[in-house]
């Protein structure tokens, strides 16, 4: 139906001026802010609760979960040790837009806070379509997933800054070709930064705390 497609435009137009909008809010308060997008179950807010004590008295955190339905998200995020924890009901919505991040920007003060981590409506489709008006998009991928996903969103895959693979203790019973799943990322985006890691053992969290704290204290 082409006769859609200026009306899809403007309003991919209007998200992105207010993302623009929600960026010069988020800078002058010098935060740093992710926006980090994955399918439901990759281990989103598993790895907000698990990066939230790491971070405790290094910086202070704002967390703000889109969901469908319900406020779990953020009450694990309060109780894991979010200095502020925001919900977004989306009302049925698959996605966070920028107006969306606006409503929860206004309950905030940002410049009490160092690093601002927004967790997605858990979709590998269309959250990508849909700035925010945040630093850098981090995608969460899982080994139960499958090795085939970059192949299957390469919209998602292409555009996103950092790339965390979650379940890697996982990787002796799934079956994932780690090389068949890393050339797929290659290809849709070359050297995009990547933390193998494990949010129930622990494994390779350190190097994703490490890129936290340097892009936060340069905001
Ligand atoms: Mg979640
Ligand atoms: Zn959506």
């Amino acid at each position: 139906m082409p006769q859609n497609i200026p009306i899809v435009e403007n309003i991919l137009n209007a998200n992105d001026r207010l993302a623009q909008e929600n960026r010069t809010r988020i800078d002058s308060a010098g935060v740093f802010s992710i926006n980090i997008m994955a399918s439901p179950g990759a281990g989103k807010t598993s790895l907000i609760e698990k990066t939230l004590p790491l971070l405790k008295d290094k910086l202070r955190v704002a967390t703000i979960d889109g969901d469908i339905a319900t406020s779990i998200d953020a009450d694990r995020a309060a109780a894991a040790g979010a200095n502020a924890a925001i919900q977004i009901n989306t009302g049925g919505d698959c996605h966070l837009d920028a107006v969306m991040l606006r409503g929860a920007l206004e309950q905030l003060d940002l410049t009490q806070f160092d690093l601002l981590i927004v967790e997605n409506v858990g979709n590998l489709v269309c959250p990508a379509n849909f700035k925010l008006g945040t630093h850098k998009t981090v995608l969460v991928a899982s080994i139960p997933e499958g090795d085939d996903k970059p192949y299957k969103y390469p919209g998602t895959y292409r555009g996103v800054d950092a790339l965390v693979i979650n379940k890697i203790d996982l990787l002796p019973y799934v079956e994932f070709r780690m090389d068949y799943f890393e050339r797929g990322v290659q290809v849709l985006n070359p050297g995009v930064t990547t933390f193998p890691l494990s949010c129930r053992t622990g494994e390779g969290l350190d190097a994703w705390i490490s890129w936290l704290m340097q892009h936060a204290s340069h905001a």
